[in-house]
């Protein structure tokens, strides 16, 4: 019998071991470069439920992708063995990493075990994975842990098949593992338990770097506005929420409203980060998540955090361990340096961290995850493609840069690495890239890149000697991601939502209809194009939206309006933006969806100017689930060429009209999210008219908006559409490379892509 998936690392074997010994079985089972291999010989029935209890009993870490099963000629073995590895090619899938298990948990907090507080405390069924592997095949010489010598207490654990920790490559204990220590920012140790010092110092509102799975992060007590500000200062992030980590779920619950998906979500082995809605009257500090209707929180995810949790906090502020814009510091010297204005101290440990993960981000959107950052907890899980395919490198876009890397009819796709314009991003990016193609032991045959010629991916990718490269328009790729995490083939009308994508034309797309499959599309629908003032300056300053949208509807006249938004551009600047507009200077066409909610936000009043990605977007959102609903606001519908544009002038000129009589913001921005679902499902209606295509898929990164995403789903479903979300992967550019992955293993043409 032989079994592929996540079946290494996992205690499996200890697990074939008891199982066959239950069903009185003989015969052996090994670790081969595929999987694992069996030969079990008994009475029929025995057999049959043997295997059977294979699949319904697994660890719980084991994914099983396939199990095939053959007869043999009984050998005539006489007892039950886990043999030594065998060879075979390598194509064992390797674990995410993942909180500490039931069994491990209570061993930590047992003031009897060997390993009481014992932070590093892992079992085959827990602990850290991917963060830790240099190479495969997965055994402890190709971790971090290879500088650990186990004592002997430890090494009998692991040579013992019906010992939780047989095989279990991190085990380790106080004697024999890695240690904590705590030193001021000054690099003194601070004298003491690291744990109790640490607890001492959040407590008197210090800063401290604490070492995690992925990276360092930075704590403070969340309940405590002056530590909280102190450290928005010294990070100089401005308004961007920070995350908390809660000891438990009823914790949580004291600040934050929790239903059963997210609780399971929080409380799963992966440990995401989940937006939750605020509870009123909370006692978390207000410059946690400013202007924010949510708290991103998350469960303690290692050992170590459950100690430190312990310190009865109500919650700790846990943000990524970095200045603002640049990547997560996950080695000891570079934290070191690089945190050193931050932390008033470090709590560390000798386990290096090979590879940097970021926490994964979720919001729960109708019973589903809805990830709006994929990462540690859930990299390096495979995503089932639709069939298998040549083995593909695509990567990615270059804000929320991912690459993806493909072997036969699975996509894996890795973790975050950040906007790539960061020169440590894109040496993550490449670092990544090499490790990747390491551990799943693939080459490519083709690089898929984004069309956009300047995306420093696409520099990157042309770049890569000896392969041939596919350049993939962005927002086909989206459209691709969406149906291929949903097993689908064949054609599909893509409602790609977005901020920024470069289309065939040259403009900036973002709000696009498009009709197609893996193989290639039609542009069946558009938002009007509209001048991006300033080119990327306008993405910064949402006002310069909102100027863009009245200039067509009032002229040179829109500056009489009595806007809020408007009143804070000083005379100059009105001038330069005016000619720019005229005479279309510097004002590239978009029909980007993500800057028509830039233009909402900034004339109804919520954000002008913002300091971080889709901010105006986000508050708005906010503004909104306030509001009550109403009536939709105009908007116009044309055809041009053989494509639907939608035109937003109408919604605006109404929206403001209404606004200055008096019509309050919040309703009108619950109007505008409504409208822009309409305008959406009547493209649909139209499209399906005339195509006979019944089946949607919502991608692109607006649809991280709940709310919009809500309106949408709603909408097309009572109007009898088929409606594709993402569950798997982000909506936006995070599941980018995702979707190139697939465009590119099914065409086996190089460039150009066909346009049919
Ligand atoms: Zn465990
Ligand atoms: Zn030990
Ligand atoms: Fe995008």
């Amino acid at each position: 019998m032989e079994i592929e998936g996540i079946v290494q690392g996992v205690g499996f074997r200890p697990f074939i071991y008891r199982l066959a010994d239950k069903h009185r079985l003989r015969g052996w089972v090994r670790n081969t470069g595929r999987g694992v291999q069996i030969e079990a010989e008994g009475e029929p029935e025995d057999l049959a439920s043997f295997r059977k209890a294979i699949s319904s009993e697994a660890p719980p870490l084991a994914v099983i992708t396939e199990l095939r099963c053959s007869e043999q000629v009984p050998a005539g073995e006489t007892g039950f063995a886990i043999l030594a590895s065998g060879g075979g090619e390598s194509r064992a899938m390797i674990s995410p990493d993942c909180d500490v298990c039931p069994d491990c948990l209570a061993e930590l907090f047992d003031s009897t075990d060997r390993r009481y507080r014992y932070p590093f405390i892992n079992c085959t069924n827990c602990g850290p994975r991917y963060s830790i592997i240099t190479g495969i095949p997965y055994d402890r010489p190709l971790t971090t842990m290879a500088p650990f010598a186990m004592c002997p207490a430890c090494r009998a654990e692991y040579d013992d098949p019906a010992s939780r920790r047989f095989h279990a490559q991190p085990n380790a204990c106080p004697v024999c593992g890695p240690r904590l220590r705590l030193s001021a920012a000054v690099e003194t140790d601070v004298a003491g338990d690291p744990l109790d010092g640490t607890v001492r110092l959040l407590r008197e509102g210090r800063i401290v770097a604490v070492k995690g799975v992925g990276g360092y992060h930075l704590a403070v007590d969340a309940g405590n506005e002056e530590a909280v500000r102190e450290l928005r200062r010294r990070k100089q992030r401005d308004e961007k929420p920070f995350a908390l980590m809660a000891s438990d779920l009823e914790e949580i619950t004291g600040f934050a409203l929790l239903d059963e998906t997210e609780a399971r979500l929080l409380s799963g082995t992966e440990r995401p980060i989940a937006l939750l809605r605020k509870k009123e009257g909370n006692t978390i500090a207000t410059s946690v998540a400013p202007a924010n209707g949510y708290f991103g929180v998350m469960l303690p995810a290692t050992p170590l955090h459950h100690l430190l949790l312990q310190g009865n906090f109500s919650a700790l502020v846990m943000t990524s361990g970095n200045v603002t814009d640049e990547p997560i510091a996950f080695r000891d010297d570079e934290a070191r340096s690089r945190l050193a204005g931050i932390a008033d101290a470090f709590l560390i440990h000798d386990r290096e961290i090979y590879a940097r993960l970021d926490d994964s981000v979720v919001r729960v959107f109708q019973g589903n995850p809805l990830f709006l950052r994929r990462s540690r907890g859930y990299v390096p899980r495979g995503v089932l493609l639709p069939a298998p395919q040549r083995s593909v490198l695509a990567v990615g876009g270059e804000l929320k840069a991912a690459v993806c890397l493909t072997r036969g009819d699975q996509g894996f796709l890795s973790q975050h690495i950040g906007d790539l314009k960061n020169a440590a991003n894109l040496a993550s990016l490449e670092e990544t890239v090499v490790h990747m193609q390491r551990l799943l032991d693939v080459k490519p045959e083709v690089v898929a890149h984004d069309l956009h010629p300047d995306y420093l991916s696409t520099a990157y990718a042309t770049r890569i000697p000896g392969i041939s490269t596919l350049a993939v328009q962005h927002h086909h790729a989206h459209l691709a991601s969406c149906m291929a995490e949903n097993g689908l083939d064949g054609e599909t009308l893509g409602v790609i939502f977005d901020g920024t994508g470069y289309g065939l034309d040259g403009a900036i797309w973002g709000g696009e209809f498009l009709l197609g499959d893996y193989r290639g599309f039609r542009r069946v629908g558009q938002f009007s194009y509209v001048s991006l003032p300033g080119g990327d300056a306008a993405v910064r300053e949402p006002f310069r939206m909102a100027i863009s949208w009245l200039h067509r509807t009032y002229g040179a006249k829109l500056f009489d309006l009595s806007l809020p938004c408007l009143a804070e551009v000083g005379e100059t600047e009105r001038g330069i933006l005016l000619r720019m507009l005229e005479r279309g200077l510097n004002s590239p066409p978009t029909s980007s969806c993500g800057r028509l909610f830039d233009a909402a936000a900034a004339i109804l009043g919520v954000r002008s100017r913002i300091s971080y990605e889709g901010q105006a977007a986000i508050e708005l959102e906010a503004l909104a689930e306030r509001g009550m609903p109403g009536a939709p606001l105009p908007f116009a519908l044309s055809a041009e060429d053989d494509r639907l544009v939608v035109d937003f002038a109408p919604l605006f000129r109404t929206m403001t009209e209404e606004l200055l009589a008096g019509v309050p913001a919040a309703n009108l921005a619950r109007r505008f999210h409504a409208t822009v679902a309409l305008a959406a499902a009547t493209v649909c209606d139209e499209v399906r008219k005339n195509s006979g295509v019944n089946r949607v898929a919502l991608s692109g990164g607006v649809f991280q908006n709940r709310l919009l995403s809500e309106e949408m789903v709603t909408l097309l479903r009572a109007r009898g559409f088929d409606v594709c979300t993402h569950r798997l992967v982000p909506p936006n550019d995070g599941g980018l490379a995702l979707g190139q992955a697939v465009i590119a293993g099914w065409s086996n043409a190089p460039f150009p892509q066909s346009l049919r």
